[in-house]
């Protein structure tokens, strides 16, 4: 599974009010993540009997790693692993528990989703970044955030159970390096930064050959949707569903993308533009704000685009026609199966957005 749409839509709507009421009430954005997952895993804690298992592992000890914020005492009291990524040291630390998966191959986990946010971006989004990794019930990669208050950090939650193939088909390790790249702005625009890391994560890895094109679409087709505003909604600063802080995130991306390359004759698109960000010292261990995200963005482009894009969906319940825009993009679905139109009036567009940037 691709995108957080069938990890989150089971989230009862009285946890998302919960999530959101904690949330909202920090000024600025210092935590990212996938709340909604982080706040299931944290309701379930291991059963007794898996700590017997594990007698030699104090649950205090385990809990310390487990707070709402990152615990970066406790990370740097752990043992770590340096892995060198282009530009980038990564410290790695283990949480204390149980992984059926080897520390090593964790860490190779760790270096190729690095890898794939170092190739989108020409480089790591910063120079230094702790990673915690912590044990959890069940099997798969359960949940992540990123944090930049104290020095970029990213923290996953991996199931004691997870194997090879669970390590394979995540996204979650992607999507919080990706949270790296923006600086922390105030929390009205989360939108932001989780359709940053929506977008960009689908991208990159298919740039980097872990993903079809076609498997982006699909996943593009078949949640961007979420994204658009319902009955009563407001433009994406003051609506802070999950479809719209997510999706809706998405969905802008998506459009500034095409609009940055249509103004630059398809030369540059808004992968240009967020290194641009990154090449003016934005990542997230900065507090900037959203004009001075939206100038760093436009700066490499030479356009206005994102910032046009901005005030077209800050504050106004724009709902653009998506089944237009995957139409001239030359993506239609048949009989379940994308089929993508190297004819259609963006076509070149969207080759261009698939296309790794050494490439182009
Ligand atoms: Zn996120």
């Amino acid at each position: 599974m691709i995108k957080p749409v069938s990890q989150f839509l089971h989230i009862s709507n009285l946890l998302v009010s919960r999530v959101a009421l904690l949330y909202f009430k920090t000024l600025f954005i210092n935590a990212l993540s996938c709340f909604f997952l982080f706040f299931s895993i944290l309701s379930s804690q291991p059963a007794q009997s898996q700590l017997n298992k594990q007698s030699i592992i104090d649950p205090a000890n385990q809990a310390k790693f487990r707070t709402s914020h990152m615990p970066y005492t406790a990370f740097d009291k752990l043992n770590h692993t340096i892995l060198k990524i282009d530009n980038a040291t990564l410290k790695v630390g283990f949480a204390p528990g149980k992984l059926d998966l080897s520390n090593q191959q964790i860490l190779n986990w760790i270096t190729n989703s690095a890898e794939v946010v170092s190739k989108y971006y020409g480089q790591f989004p910063v120079n230094d970044a702790r990673v915690l990794i912590v044990p959890a019930q069940g099997k798969g990669v359960k949940t992540g955030q990123a944090f930049g208050y104290r020095g970029a950090a990213i923290r996953v939650f991996v199931g004691e159970k997870s194997d090879l193939n669970d390590l394979k088909k995540d996204w979650i390790a992607i999507h919080e390096m990706i949270h790296l790249a923006l600086p922390n702005t105030h929390q009205r625009h989360l939108w932001l930064a989780e359709g940053l890391s929506v977008y960009v994560e689908s991208i990159s890895r298919a740039q980097a050959g872990q993903l079809s094109e076609a498997f982006v679409w699909n996943g593009f087709m078949k949640s961007m949707p979420f994204g658009l505003p319902k009955e009563g909604d407001k433009g994406l600063d003051y609506t802070h569903t999950w479809g719209r802080t997510y999706w809706g995130g998405a969905i802008f991306c998506l459009l500034a993308d095409i609009e940055i390359r249509q103004q630059t004759n398809n030369k540059m698109g808004l992968q240009d533009a967020l290194i641009g960000l990154i090449k003016k010292g934005g990542n997230n261990e900065r507090i900037w704000s959203i004009s001075e995200i939206l100038e760093a963005t436009d700066y490499a482009t030479g356009k206005k685009a994102v910032y046009e894009q901005y005030m077209k969906m800050y504050n106004t319940p724009m709902k653009p026609d998506l089944e237009k825009i995957w139409k001239d993009l030359g993506v239609t679905k048949l009989n379940g199966k994308i089929v993508l139109d190297n004819n259609a009036p963006l076509a070149k567009i969207r080759q261009a957005i698939f296309t790794p940037r050494n490439n182009q």
